[in-house]
């Protein structure tokens, strides 16, 4: 399965760190308390997002008659639900990973590579490049690790 990624939005929310860090690469406690920290910022920020959606595609009762009287209608709210769960399910599948994240900030684990680890690297080979964990925060998988875990799924 392919990770989602952030878009532009998302990674404008999430905070870009500032440049000097981006090639040092192991992770210190300090990394994973900001990592932990926007993390826990992204899960607010998609919850939100899911409770809109649900309400912009299901309609908050305002007890306003909404019902649809032509077909043509019904079909395009029928659409527009639709794709409304795929988003939401989307979601919650990022806001599983990124459950998962925050779990490994405590654990000290955060930012390494599991297929690396799997294949016996040591920790420190393992490390996933920051700049991919700014993009990808819940990323469990260096770049290379996760195109084989896709070029598998195929
Ligand atoms: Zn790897």
């Amino acid at each position: 399965m392919a990770l989602p990624t952030l878009n532009s939005q998302q990674q404008d929310a999430v905070g870009l760190f500032p440049a000097k860090t981006a090639f040092s690469m192991a992770l210190t406690k300090a990394d994973f308390k900001i990592f932990q920290d926007r993390l826990q910022a992204l899960r607010a920020r998609l919850r939100g997002d899911v409770e809109d959606i649900r309400d912009g595609a299901f309609g908050a009762d305002d007890g306003e008659s909404r019902s649809p009287t032509h077909p043509a209608e019904l079909g395009s709210d029928n659409y527009e639900q639709d794709f409304a769960l795929d988003l939401i399910r989307n979601e919650q599948e990022t806001l599983k990973e990124i459950a998962v994240a925050i779990k490994k900030c405590d654990e000290g684990t955060f930012g390494q590579c599991e297929g690396c680890l799997v294949e016996g690297k040591t920790q420190k080979q393992s490390v996933i490049p920051k700049t991919r964990l700014k993009e990808i925060p819940w990323a469990r998988n260096c770049v290379e690790c996760q195109r084989k875990a896709e070029v598998e799924n195929y």
